[in-house]
């Protein structure tokens, strides 16, 4: 069994919803969901929206390996409807945005999986509800 820290944000819809909707769909697919944070409201991060987000924090235990982990992510994001992926950086308003933070102690740096995620770290949005449920 592996732990792993999941990021959720969303920043178009009813939110809430979504957020209730996709975590369901995460305890379906990936595993039981051991802890949830808050949720809190941010400011769009690296663009301009007039749309806030709704950003929480998961803890799941799951048997997925990290890679089928990132695969099971990507398909919720698609189901729940999530259109584009961002390309160069260019952040856009998203339904439903899953970001893999932390896979137990594990590094992994291949160019479409890298973990610890890279910018948690100077994101608040990730580092306040992450704070509140890391054990
Ligand atoms: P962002 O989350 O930066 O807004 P996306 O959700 O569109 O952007 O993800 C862009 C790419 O980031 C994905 O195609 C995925 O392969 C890659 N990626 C690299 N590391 C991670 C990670 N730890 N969690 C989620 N996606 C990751
Ligand atoms: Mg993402």
């Amino acid at each position: 069994m592996h732990i792993v820290y999941l990021g959720l944000g969303s920043n178009l819809g009813n939110r809430k919803a979504i957020m209730r909707d996709t975590i369901t769909l995460i305890a379906k697919q990936i595993g039981e969901v051991v802890r949830q944070s808050s949720l809190i409201e941010t400011e769009p991060w690296g663009f301009e929206s007039p749309n806030k987000f709704l950003n929480a924090c998961i803890c799941v235990e799951t048997e997925l390996a990290p890679r089928q982990l990132l695969e099971a992510t990507q398909r919720i994001e698609k189901d729940m409807g999530r259109a584009h992926k961002t390309k160069d950086k260019q952040y856009e308003d998203r339904i439903i945005d899953i970001d893999i933070l932390l896979y137990d102690e594990l590094k992994i740096n291949e160019p479409d999986l890298i973990v610890p995620h890279p910018l948690m770290e100077e994101r608040e949005f990730v580092m306040v509800p992450l704070k509140e449920i890391l054990k």
